[in-house]
């Protein structure tokens, strides 16, 4: 029997994170599955937005100790650590995913001097196949494409000092194995960077087990922490006592207020920061991470993949477009990708009628389903938008 919306709206009544929702501020009028992209604002941010700026028109100075202002991206970094399958005191949040992972792959290069080449996948995201490029060019070294479809061993040998990849496709949502590429990406000799940027928040991640060696991410997407928030990254703690990054600061001094000219890391995580961090942003982050309390990432998960299964059954019954993502839920992330050859032109029409997805060149629709703030009925309600405007065309 064809799914109804009054079945979509009983799915949301037994939603175990329904009420989740409410912590989140949602335009009427709006289906929003892009998430992917830019998540939406927590309700509790004003208020902690007000917190920041009093404690910098009451403090000043003094804030940065006596507001935990010095502390802010250890502190910010434990939480998401958790969101990752991390041991807290091997993340901080700072700067951007494209300066982290020039950050953690300048550190990788520098761990295995003795290779020359970089390995990433041609299908990542841009920004991290040009940081990948001007490390290679810096170390004087090659830059090796990872074909899509082809296995991670495919491009191994003994001159690979570290790849770069990406644990879900931002194009299509596949997720790759980490576990086995890691293992393989070791087995060569060589050190592993995972980009989380489409994973954290809406999959279970597990950066300790895997034995990863660095990752990055960014807070914006899935994590919420607004336009622009910083992003993180990781250091494995068996890394953290050799790796060195290539934009040291005195934020990252071992004792920055000796102002000495010499620097000398700090110990831990915090020889991976460079200057001042961006505090106010720092506090909306943390204020939207609270939106995890109590949320289990497998429950997220589990509602992540209900949401895409019912969304992708929809479309197969109604709309008939191919659907780019893999159909198996185990590989795909928290996103739904359709082709339609006039991609650019459906997702404005789109966005007029109140559904916000994404376009990505060529010929991609994207979803994004943030199981915390996503219900079953959006699901039909976006699929109820697009039969309507195809319908038109
Ligand atoms: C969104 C995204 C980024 C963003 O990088 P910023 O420097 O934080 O803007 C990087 N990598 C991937 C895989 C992304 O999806």
């Amino acid at each position: 029997m064809a799914i109804t919306r009054d079945d979509c709206a009983s799915l949301d009544d037994n939603d175990p994170l329904r009420s989740i929702r409410d912590r989140f501020v949602l335009p009427d009028g709006i289906v929003y599955l892009d998430g992917n992209s830019l998540g939406p604002m927590a309700r509790n941010v004003p208020t902690r937005a007000d917190t920041i700026l009093s404690e910098w028109s009451s403090r000043l100075i003094r804030g940065w100790m006596e507001e935990g202002w010095w502390e802010l991206p250890l502190r910010v970094g434990a939480r998401i650590a958790r969101l990752i399958g991390a041991a807290p005191e091997q993340v901080i949040v700072s700067d951007t995913t494209t300066t982290n992972l020039y950050k953690t792959l300048s550190a990788a290069v520098g761990l295995r001097s003795d290779r020359s080449v970089v390995v990433i996948e041609e299908s990542a995201f841009p920004t991290d196949i040009y940081v990948a490029q001007s490390v290679a060019r810096r170390i004087g070294g090659e830059l090796r494409m990872l074909l899509r479809g082809k296995p991670v061993e495919s491009v191994l040998d003994d001159t690979v000092a570290a790849v770069v990849m990406n644990h879900v496709d931002f194009r299509t949502a596949e997720i790759a194995d980490m576990a086995a590429a890691t293992s393989a990406i070791h087995d060569a000799g060589a050190l592993a960077i995972w980009d989380l940027s489409h994973s954290a928040g809406v999959l279970p991640v597990a950066l300790d087990v895997c034995e990863v060696d660095f990752a990055v991410g960014c807070t914006y997407k899935y994590l919420n922490g607004g336009p622009g928030a910083p992003a993180y990254l990781y250091v494995n703690a068996r890394h953290l006592g050799e790796a060195t990054q290539p934009i040291p600061g005195w934020m990252g001094h071992a004792d920055p207020f000796l102002m000495e000219n010499e620097y000398r890391p700090s110990e831990g995580i915090r020889r991976f920061l460079t200057g001042s961090q961006p505090i106010i942003s720092m506090r909306i982050l943390d204020a939207a991470l609270d939106a995890y309390d109590g949320a289990d990432i497998a429950a997220v998960r589990a509602k992540g993949i209900a949401l895409t299964d019912l969304f992708i059954e929809l479309v197969d019954d109604r709309l008939g477009l191919e659907v780019l993502s893999p159909r198996d839920s185990d590989r795909r992330g928290s996103q739904v990708s359709l082709r339609h050859p006039n991609a650019a032109a459906v997702y404005e029409t789109l966005v007029d009628r109140g559904l916000q997805g994404d376009f990505r060149n060529p010929d991609i629709l994207r979803f994004g389903f943030a199981p915390l703030y996503v219900s079953f009925t959006d699901a039909w309600d976006a699929v109820e938008i697009l039969a309507a405007v195809l319908g038109e065309r």
